[in-house]
């Protein structure tokens, strides 16, 4: 991702972060920064380790403390089954209701935002009585670049 779309995507941050009338601190958005660069999610402690050489005293509550507020203010979603974190994809919208591609081979994630989705799952669960909250679906399996090229076209004549 060009620096030019990050340095983007921070000015993005702040002005959210003003309209939710919190603040995207120095720690918070260099936080942000490093999720932004990273070519695939990082962890805390990926991302601990790199805070660390410009904030010595940095230490795994600095980092989670960041990590909930990003997430608090929908720019970083936590991806459970990595217990990885990776930036928000889509402008502003409901996190409790979110779906992840994740690729097993290269680690890629790709958001996708289905309502489609979610409204199905909403719909197989109220046929059971049972009132869903959040409906964060994580899918692993192989990216368009790491799926042989010969399932690749299968899926896309499906
Ligand atoms: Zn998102
Ligand atoms: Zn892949």
């Amino acid at each position: 991702m060009p620096g030019t779309d990050i340095a983007a995507q921070l000015t993005a941050a702040e002005a959210l972060c003003a309209r939710n009338g919190t603040q995207l601190t120095a720690l918070r958005r260099e936080v942000l920064d490093l999720i932004l660069r990273a070519p695939a999610p990082v962890t805390a402690y990926q991302l601990l380790d790199q805070l660390k050489s410009t904030r010595k005293s940095a230490v795994p509550p600095t980092i989670y403390r960041a990590l909930d507020f990003l997430i608090e203010n929908r720019l970083v979603h936590r991806i459970e089954r990595l217990n990885a974190f990776v930036p928000c994809a889509e402008a502003d919208h409901e996190h409790a209701d979110a779906q992840f591609l994740i690729c097993r081979q290269c680690g890629a994630v790709a958001e996708i935002e289905d309502h489609g989705v979610s409204a199905a799952l909403a719909a197989a669960a109220a046929a059971h009585g049972f009132t869903p909250g959040r409906a964060i679906v994580e899918l692993d399996g192989l990216c368009a670049t790491c799926a042989p090229p010969e399932k690749a076209t299968l899926q896309a004549h499906r």
